[in-house]
C-alpha cells in the first residue's frame, strides 16, 4: 500500500467527508488564513507559527479526505515519477519553507499594534496606491518567472502541473526551486518596497502581504474556481494571476511533457477497481 493511497479513489466515489466540502471548507480556510496571520503569529510568536502549520497541515490532509480531485493529481504524480514519498516531503517542505516568509513579515517586522484609525488608512488613497502598487509590481515578476518555467524549464514546471485538478493541497505541490522563482518576486518586491518606496509603513507591509497570501492560495481552490484553475485543467497559457492575459501557447512546453496515468488512459477498468 503506498503512502497516499488513502486519498486515490475511484472516479465518482463519494469522500468520506464530502459533507464539509465546498463553502464550509472555504469558509474554513479563509478564517484559518486570517487567524494564523493577524492573531496566532504576531501575538504568540513560534508556538502561533507552529500552531498555524500543524492547522494547516491538517487542511492538507483534509483536501484529500473531501474530495477526489488531491487523489487524481497523485495518479498523475506517480505517472510522471514523483513517488508518494517524494510527494509528501515536498509538500512538508514547501508548506514550511513558503510559511515562514508569513511568519517574517507578521512577526519580526509587523511591531506596531494597529487600532482602528489605522486600519481605516486601508481605505485612504496613499494606501490604496501603495496596494495597487505592489500587486502590479507582483504581477509583473510572477508572470515573468511562470512564463520562463512553461517555455524554459518546463521540468521544474511539471511537478505543479501534474496537478490537473487544482485543490487546496496545489499550493504546496511544487518542484521547491519552483515555488521559489514564482513567488521569490513578489514576496521581494512587497519587502523592498517597504522600505525603499513606503516609508516603512507597517500597514501597507502587512495588507499587501496578506493580498498575496491569500489570492495565490485561493487560485488553487477548487470550489471557486478562478480562472488559474483552467490553467491546470488544460495547462493554457495564462500565466499572470490577477488578471487574465492569455500568452503564445505554441510555446508552451509544459504541456507537451506531462504524461497522463495509464488507469486514466482505460477508464472502464479504472472504475471497476
Ligand atoms: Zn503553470
Ligand atoms: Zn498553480
Amino acid at each position: 500500500m503506498a503512502l497516499l493511497d488513502f486519498v486515490v479513489r475511484p472516479e465518482g466515489a463519494r469522500p468520506p467527508l464530502a459533507a464539509v466540502a465546498g463553502a464550509p471548507y472555504l469558509a474554513w480556510l479563509v478564517a484559518e488564513l486570517l487567524l494564523s496571520h493577524l492573531i496566532w503569529m504576531p501575538r504568540w510568536g513560534y508556538w502561533g507559527f507552529a500552531l498555524h502549520l500543524v492547522v494547516a497541515g491538517l487542511d492538507i490532509v483534509a483536501d484529500g479526505l473531501l474530495s477526489n480531485s488531491f487523489g487524481y493529481n497523485v495518479l498523475w504524480l506517480r505517472a510522471n515519477g514523483f513517488s508518494d514519498a517524494q510527494t509528501a516531503a515536498t509538500v512538508l517542505f514547501n508548506l514550511v519553507a513558503s510559511q515562514s516568509l508569513g511568519f517574517l513579515v507578521t512577526y519580526f517586522l509587523w511591531t506596531e499594534p494597529f487600532p482602528p484609525e489605522t486600519l481605516a488608512r486601508v481605505f485612504t488613497w496613499p494606501v490604496l496606491v501603495a496596494l495597487l502598487t505592489n500587486m502590479a509590481i507582483g504581477e509583473v515578476l510572477f508572470t515573468l518567472a511562470h512564463r520562463y518555467l512553461h517555455q524554459h524549464q518546463p521540468e521544474l514546471h511539471r511537478m505543479h502541473h501534474c496537478c490537473r485538478r487544482a485543490s487546496w493541497s496545489t499550493n504546496l505541490i511544487f518542484h521547491p526551486v519552483d515555488l521559489a522563482l514564482e513567488f521569490a518576486g513578489p514576496v521581494a518586491s512587497i519587502l523592498a518596497t517597504h522600505y525603499l518606496l513606503w516609508k516603512q509603513d507597517q500597514l501597507v507591509l502587512v495588507v499587501s502581504y496578506l493580498v498575496l497570501q491569500t489570492w495565490y492560495a485561493l487560485d488553487h481552490d477548487e470550489y471557486l474556481r478562478l480562472y488559474h484553475y483552467a490553467h491546470h485543467l488544460s495547462v493554457d497559457a495564462v500565466y499572470t494571476i490577477y488578471i487574465k492575459v492569455r500568452d503564445d501557447p505554441s510555446r508552451d512546453l509544459v504541456r507537451k511533457i506531462l504524461i497522463k496515468p495509464a488507469a486514466l488512459a482505460a477508464p472502464a477498468s479504472f472504475q471497476k477497481q
